[in-house]
């Protein structure tokens, strides 16, 4: 929740300079969130892509099927972002701060000094580290131009393995079988999403890629990775069996861009360590988006999220610290997935310990899960039903006490519980 302004609270100088470091999804609302709340100083984004900032969720959907174009994905109509008036200074790398001198280092030597920073400088895929993986082609999505390099090898007669079988694996798996490629997906642990989702949907997943054609191998790892005789790759596992492929992709999470904070001096611990005003260890720096690791309270500690509805919300709250407003930011986690036409959406934390009540099962094409600590729903997943699932939403943020019996009663509407 973002509050008012506290009275007496100082406006910004429109002599400062306010610099965003990242144009990705974070660093795109903190700008606008900038002018719309009505700084009229200097402005620059700076970013090491060569996009103004996008969204990334059509690159493993639409944008990697071919069915959306790169330019779709942009937070900002041209007109819009002009409207900003602020500097873009587009492929540039940020390479050093000099919190001393309230200044950045560009890669090039170029320095611009700050009055407030802003980092939303998210994170990069993290890439095999198995032997061969140096000399092998292999595929991560982050970017635009890493779905435009592997959209080609989704078609027919293409396989693919794909390491991994979190949300990016899973998405491109989908995306994949649907544009008719062989398809087998390599995860070490035991089940698919073991890191976010209970055993129950973890299996609602295995069934559903299954039942599209996906080859889904658990509990096996991968050892290494060759280029094979025939133009093909071969991915080994520890077993000892091999894989051959036309294409390899490695859906094997994220690594925090942390470093430059790291580098200064800001505290970190997997990711830049924030407080609830996304105020980093430096009273002048902000933190906003996939990169920030922040108190939550609906956690109880300390969290890094990854998620679209993060990246906005907590680049505007940046935003608005930075100008000096009163920020809360306790955001009730949210994230979605899509795959094969099934939208499945995850609100709050499951925990094992959380009594589970169904409406629907999850062997059908839509139902809601809610995950109650005794009365009070704590999270809910839904597959295709967004609209209940924004009625649980309601009840986890209202931590409302709720009849089990009438929640399972797919008779009694969630609006009605
Ligand atoms: C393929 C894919 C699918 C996704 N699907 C979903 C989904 O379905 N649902 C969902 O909720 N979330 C999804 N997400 C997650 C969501 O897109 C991210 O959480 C969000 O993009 C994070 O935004 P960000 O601005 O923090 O980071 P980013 O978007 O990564 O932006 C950071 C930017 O900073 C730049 N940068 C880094 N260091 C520097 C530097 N030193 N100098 C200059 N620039 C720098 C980076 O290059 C990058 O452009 C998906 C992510 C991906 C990759």
């Amino acid at each position: 929740m973002i509050s008012d302004p506290p009275p007496g609270a100082t406006a910004i100088s429109t002599a400062a300079t306010i610099v965003i470091v990242g144009a990705g999804q974070a660093g795109g609302w903190a700008a606008r969130t900038l002018r719309s709340e009505g700084f009229a100083g200097r402005l620059v984004l700076i970013g090491d892509e060569a996009h103004p900032p996008y969204e990334r969720p059509p690159l493993s959907k639409a944008v990697l099927a071919g069915e959306a174009a790169p330019a779709s994905t942009w937070l900002h109509k041209p007109e819009a972002f002009e409207a900003l008036r602020m500097e873009w200074w587009v492929d540039t790398r940020v390479a050093r701060i000099d919190r001393g001198a309230k200044c950045l280092e560009m890669s090039d030597g170029e320095r611009l000094s700050y009055d407030k920073l802003i980092l939303c400088t998210g994170g990069k895929a993290r890439v095999l580290a198995v032997p061969g993986a140096d000399t092998t082609p292999s595929h991560t999505l982050r970017t635009i131009g890493d779905a435009l390099s592997l959209a080609p090898e989704l078609q027919p007669g293409r396989s693919i393995v794909i390491v991994g079988g979190g949300w990016i694996g899973l998405e491109v798996a989908a995306t994949a079988r649907r544009k008719g490629a062989d398809v087998t997906v390599v995860e070490a642990q035991s089940r698919l999403c073991e890191r976010t989702v209970p055993p129950e949907i973890s299996e609602h997943l295995l069934g559903l890629h299954g039942a599209h054609g996906t080859r889904v191998m658990l509990g096996a790892r991968i050892t290494g990775i060759a280029q094979g005789a025939d133009g093909k790759s071969v991915v080994t596992l520890a077993d000892g069996s091999t894989l051959a492929c036309h294409a390899i992709v490695a859906g094997v999470g994220l690594v925090p861009n942390d470093a430059l904070a790291r580098d200064a001096g800001l505290a970190c611990d997997g990711g830049v360590i924030v407080d609830r005003s996304c105020r980093t260890s430096d009273p002048d720096i902000f933190a906003a988006g996939d990169v920030a690791v922040a108190p939550n309270p609906w956690a109880g500690r300390r969290l890094r999220l990854e998620s679209w509805q993060n990246a906005q919300d907590q680049g505007i709250a940046a935003a608005r610290a930075a100008l000096g407003l009163a920020v809360d930011y306790a955001p009730l986690p949210w994230f979605w997935s899509d795959q094969y036409g099934m939208n499945l959406q995850i609100c709050g934390i499951p925990l094992p310990s959380h009594r589970v009540v169904a409406r629907g099962t999850p062997c059908e094409d839509s139902f809601l899960l809610c995950y109650l600590d005794g009365d009070v729903v704590q999270a809910a997943i839904g597959a295709n039903a967004a609209r209940d699932l924004r009625f649980a939403r309601r009840l986890i943020e209202q931590r409302r006490q709720v009849d089990p019996d009438r929640l399972a009663d797919l008779g009694v509407p969630m609006a009605k519980q």
